[in-house]
């Protein structure tokens, strides 16, 4: 199986004579092993296998080879979010004392993430923007260093991941680059071949793709040499509460998922629910289909935007004139730029409301990426917790409308937003 269309539809699952074609929900807490020493193996992390949901279960297994197929890595583990996938990454390898370094353009969830809640927990977190030269990102780090963490495709910035840029400042330093590729999914850009050491995915978007389940993911590109960096104890050093166990010799390269789940996902507890798995495997199902339809149609909105009077800026990064247009033609596949356009209203917050209350076919939700157009002003919603100084850090201006381009026909979709545009004056 080498292409990715095959992987979407067939990877993960390979039923055997007389099992079910279809990937079965095992909605089941638990696992029955006839002898106790083998389930005694099983919590020693000394034999693999499924005993208990929160420590592994056969459908999420079956989106987690899906993943792992998709984005090319050595393994995955399935969260019940987009948040617990980052939250476990961090923490996989971070704790008191530590910190990181992002990209200040990413998803406002994260950046609260980052900005507040890991510091109450001692990870702090530094952050660098757009522009950020290597020398002002490289100055950023010492020591205590565990990640560099960027957005391939930044939510509601659309900027692009500068990849051999971060790459090349994190192989340096021998630190962990992980890359939220949540939006343009595996099907248009895959971090592992630029440099990402670990990928996290907010499920619930493009890979579910038709918003019923909440989900998450983190992927091991099995591309990092644990055991011989000094800068990673978690992995490198005895774990008390697995006697003595190391984690970089026990998984070999399958450490870092081998950590998350054996002590994040142990320990924490967010695990995805078997129903969730199986309705994300469905979705995926169709990724390749949608995607290329997804980012046809925004390409067609960001140019109907553009010299639109009610307009003052259109960000999307498959406009030829867009500032990261040559970052999207470089790590993007297909000349595709994802489903997202960003634009500038003219009359900022007020017009904003009007434009969101005049539409017809785009729904006001809290949500992005399925196959339903909808749309959402992030200083008012998902951003409104940031304070203004760190909104313009973000990269969020007032003005910003987000869009998130569904996979309708794109007449209508277009007719929508300028009749819409027309009213927010
Ligand atoms: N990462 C990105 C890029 C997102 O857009 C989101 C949510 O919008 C998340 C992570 C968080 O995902 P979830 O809502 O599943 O926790």
């Amino acid at each position: 199986m080498k292409k990715l269309a095959t992987k979407c539809v067939q990877a993960g699952y390979s039923p055997k004579n007389g099992e079910p074609r279809v990937t079965p929900i095992v909605q089941s807490t638990t696992f029955l092993y006839e002898n106790p020493e083998e389930m005694a193996e099983l919590f020693n992390l000394s034999k693999a296998g499924y005993f208990y949901t929160r420590l592994g279960n056969p459908t999420l297994g079956v989106f987690e080879e899906k993943m792992t197929a998709l984005e090319g890595g050595v393994g995955a583990l399935a969260t019940a979010s987009g948040m617990s996938a980052t939250m476990f990454a961090v923490l996989t390898i971070a704790q008191k004392g530590d910190n990181i370094v992002s990209a200040a353009a990413i998803y406002g969830g994260t950046y609260n993430l980052f900005k507040v809640t890991l510091p109450r927990l001692g990870v702090e977190t530094r952050f660098f923007t757009e522009t950020a030269s290597e020398a002002e990102i490289e100055a950023l780090i010492d020591e205590n260093t565990k990640v560099i963490f960027a957005e391939s495709l930044a939510n509601p910035a659309m900027t692009v991941c500068d990849f051999a840029k971060l790459a090349k400042i994190a192989k340096k330093h021998g630190i962990v680059f992980i890359v939220d590729n949540t939006l343009p999914t595996p099907y248009l850009c895959r971090p592992f071949e630029h440099g990402a050491n670990i990928i996290v995915h907010a499920s619930t978007k493009y890979l579910d793709g038709h918003a019923t389940s909440l989900g998450g993911v983190i992927v091991d590109g099995g591309n990092f040499d644990w055991m011989g960096n000094p800068r990673y104890p978690l992995l490198t050093e005895a774990d008390e509460s697995y006697h003595g166990l190391v984690f970089g010799e026990a998984g070999g390269k399958g450490a870092f998922i081998l950590r998350a789940r054996g002590v994040c996902m142990r320990d924490m507890g967010a695990q995805m629910a078997p129903m969730n798995a199986f309705l994300t495997c469905i979705g995926i199902e169709t990724l390749h289909l949608r995607m290329p339809r997804h980012s046809e149609n925004a390409f067609a909105v960001a140019k109907a935007l553009e010299g639109n009077p009610n307009v003052e800026w259109v960000k999307y990064a498959g406009l030829p004139d867009d500032k990261n247009y040559a970052l999207a033609q470089k790590y993007f596949d297909r000349g595709l730029a994802s489903g997202m356009v960003s634009f500038g209203i003219k009359g900022g917050t007020e017009a904003a409301a009007r434009f969101q209350k005049a539409l017809k076919l785009f729904a006001v939700v809290t949500h992005i990426a399925d196959s339903r157009s909808c749309v959402l002003h992030p200083a008012t919603t998902t951003h409104r917790q940031l304070s203004e100084s760190d909104m313009e850090v973000a990269g969020i201006p007032q003005n910003l409308i987000r869009l998130s381009v569904g996979t309708e026909d794109a007449e209508d979709i277009i007719e929508d937003i300028l009749q819409a545009l027309d009213r927010s004056k």
